[in-house]
């Protein structure tokens, strides 16, 4: 081989190295939603779009007004491990990104937030939409049945916030994640929205 020919091909490995780089940066691995990373950069531009839209008085400008965001997190998944595996804990966790994949439009987004913390941005939906949405979602979840263990139930909590004017990624993110907390505090299993907890 010549040097010019070893020097295309080093010059070949590296550009699938970055495209593989740039797909990490966008799709999680294990479930192959999309990434916490892309999620944040993602949504800040359209909060941006809606209200740049806003304050030139097109609030439709962006072809949606609305944008709510459900924050997703699995009941008891560390005893879900502890008593099935690691592995069926995997398959749990995809099982549940596809399920909630599923049940969202073409344009919204569902990303991995965290270990077992799923949000879906869910566009043209103002929280009552929202909520009813993840209650829906909520529903499939526990009618899951899962072949290889037949006495395994699996429960998400829920938590819903809608976006108002002005608020930033981490400021919904907040929201959404002290709905689902509230969730969690009193009993699992269940929606709560962000407008419940009176703040
Ligand atoms: P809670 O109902 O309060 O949410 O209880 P929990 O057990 O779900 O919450 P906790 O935060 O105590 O534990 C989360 C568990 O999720 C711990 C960790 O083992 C598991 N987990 C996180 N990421 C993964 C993953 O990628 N695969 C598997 N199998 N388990 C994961
Ligand atoms: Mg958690
Ligand atoms: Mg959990």
């Amino acid at each position: 081989m010549s040097d010019e020919q070893k020097l295309l091909q080093t010059i070949s490995h590296l550009e699938t190295q970055i495209r593989m780089l740039e797909s990490d940066l966008i799709h999680d691995s294990l479930t192959g939603l999309r990434t916490r990373t892309f999620l944040e950069e993602e949504l800040n531009i359209y909060l941006s779009a809606i209200y740049a839209a806003a304050d030139s008085g097109r609030r439709e400008w962006f072809g949606f007004k609305n944008l709510s965001m459900l924050f997703f997190d699995i009941d008891n998944f560390k005893q879900k491990n502890d008593m099935y595996g690691h592995e069926a804990g995997d398959r749990i966790l995809r099982i549940i990104a596809q399920t909630i994949t599923k049940n969202t439009r073409e344009g919204d987004t569902v990303a991995r937030w965290g270990g077992e913390e799923i949000v879906a941005v869910i566009l043209g939906a103002n929280e009552a939409d929202a909520k009813q949405k993840a209650e829906s979602i909520r529903q499939k979840v526990e009618a899951l049945a899962f072949e290889s263990f037949p006495d395994l139930k699996v429960t998400v909590s829920v938590g819903v916030a809608h976006a108002s004017l002005k608020m930033t990624c981490e400021h919904l993110v907040k929201n959404a994640d002290k709905a689902m907390y509230r969730a969690k505090e009193t009993g699992k299993n269940k929606v709560v929205a962000y407008s419940e907890l009176g703040e």
